[in-house]
């Protein structure tokens, strides 16, 4: 069975669930118990706060969990990311009162930083050899200017629109984060292998929101050009319309090049372009 640490509530509750159910992953019960056994896979799921998941994976007490890797780096504990999970994006940043002039990091030195990010700071600090004060604090961070706590904050960002109405703007991006799958350098074997079914579950997953399911009409002449812009999993799949002289041709294209390849594939006389969801996808 393997024993998996997602968030109890907070911003990664959901997307952590929803992303086991996407993986067919049945769990009852919610965030009411601690723990809750998957109906139809060997999984254990534990609902713990973020912060703790890194140690709880470090220890074993778990063999995997879902996290910020802001907290994953934050806390510095020998474990392995696994897999990127594309969801609980944001980047840690360094804000200044709006009215400050700020040009670079240089700038910083001999602030007071608030922040509860105190080892990603201090690191991004040596880095650019600049010497400011690290105040810890570990919540409500963004009010601390306001009320003369400090000069300015480190903290987690995503739209930008809490350091706006707390007088404070963006001046440096320390670490860019998403949530990631992480693993215990000593999972069992048996686990290990439940681990990596579920990596391909995941993978699946990702894959099939990256891309779309693609089917055209083509004439029959302007076929090669269509299937160069087409890759597909191998190739394109062509099959010959009833009507003369066309052809039907299927493939998956990827999200970030999506628009690119439905403008050229209009330039060269393509007719009744159809783009469906992809459920899952096994590479
Ligand atoms: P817990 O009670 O579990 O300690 P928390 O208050 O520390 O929860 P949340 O605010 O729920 O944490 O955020 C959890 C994670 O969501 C963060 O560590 C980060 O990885 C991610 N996240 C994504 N966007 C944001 C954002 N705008 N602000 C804060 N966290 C974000
Ligand atoms: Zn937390």
């Amino acid at each position: 069975m393997l024993k998996i640490a997602i968030q109890k509530s907070g911003r990664l509750y959901e997307h952590s669930l929803h992303l086991l159910q996407e993986c067919g992953i049945e769990i009852n019960n919610g965030n009411r118990q601690l723990k809750s056994v998957a109906f139809n896979f060997p999984v254990e799921v534990y609902f713990l706060r973020d912060d703790d998941i890194p140690q709880y994976v470090y220890d074993g007490v778990a063999d995997a969990g879902i996290v910020g890797e802001n907290i994953v780096y934050e806390k510095n504990k020998e474990v392995d990311v696994v897999s990127k999970l594309g969801f609980g994006r944001c980047r840690l940043s360094i804000a200044v009162p709006k009215n400050m002039n700020y040009t670079s990091v240089d700038d910083l030195k001999d602030l007071k930083i608030a922040t509860s990010y105190t080892n990603l700071l201090q690191n991004f600090l040596n880095k650019k050899n600049v010497n400011a004060e690290i105040h810890e604090i570990s919540g409500s961070v963004e009010i601390a200017p306001g009320i003369g706590l400090a000069d300015a904050i480190c903290d987690l960002v995503s739209s930008g629109s809490t350091l706006f109405t707390n007088g404070l703007k963006e001046a440096e991006v320390i670490l860019q984060s998403e949530a990631v799958l992480i693993s215990g350098k000593n999972i069992s074997a048996e686990n290990n292998a439940i681990l990596d079914k579920l990596r391909l579950r995941i993978n699946a997953v990702k894959a099939a929101k990256n891309n779309k399911y693609i089917m055209l009409n083509a004439p029959n002449n302007q076929l090669k050009k269509i299937a160069s812009v087409l890759p597909g999993m191998k190739s394109p799949t062509i099959v010959p319309l009833a009507e003369e002289g066309w052809s039907s041709v299927q493939s998956v294209v990827n999200e970030s090049d999506f628009w690119d390849i439905i403008e050229k594939l209009k330039s060269y006389g393509a007719e009744g372009i159809l783009v469906v969801p992809i459920e899952k996808m096994i590479l």
